[in-house]
């Protein structure tokens, strides 16, 4: 299978949703393997700069890779072996689910509780909400 082609499909999706103007660039993460640890070394800029808090993403990567993780400073520690590729693929599909507006494929958005356990993306741009897992 070929990685890199999959890669450049996600891409293309997150430019469709985009559609057009200016496109948001999903920033990229960079990791590298200690061990059978996998060390995101930019987490805390990332995070940064998709306005979301450090601790929703590590949450989000525990779940989806079933890893357990630990944030360090401004990095992000991953107790397992893994592929930048991969994390950078997962990466994609969060800011797919949580920062993109579905609507008008802006990223300036937040998450707010609304409440009996649900939460919503409000988009600051259109002012859409829509419910998020
Ligand atoms: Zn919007």
């Amino acid at each position: 299978m070929d990685y890199n082609k999959l890669l450049d499909g996600a891409y293309e999706k997150l430019g469709e949703i985009s559609g057009e103007g200016e496109r948001f660039e999903v920033p990229k993460l960079l990791a590298f393997s200690e061990g059978n640890k996998t060390i995101i070394k930019n987490f805390q800029i990332v995070c940064e700069k998709i306005r979301r808090e450090p601790q929703h993403l590590t949450k989000f990567f525990t779940k989806e890779l079933a890893v357990p993780a630990s944030q360090e400073g401004e990095r992000l520690v991953l107790h397992r072996k893994l592929r930048e590729d991969l994390l950078n693929k997962k990466f994609q599909e969060y800011v797919k689910d949580y920062v993109i507006c579905a609507q008008c494929g802006k990223p300036d958005t937040h998450i707010e509780d609304s409440g009996h356990g649900t939460r919503m993306l409000i988009c600051e741009a259109c002012g859409a909400r829509a419910p998020v897992k």
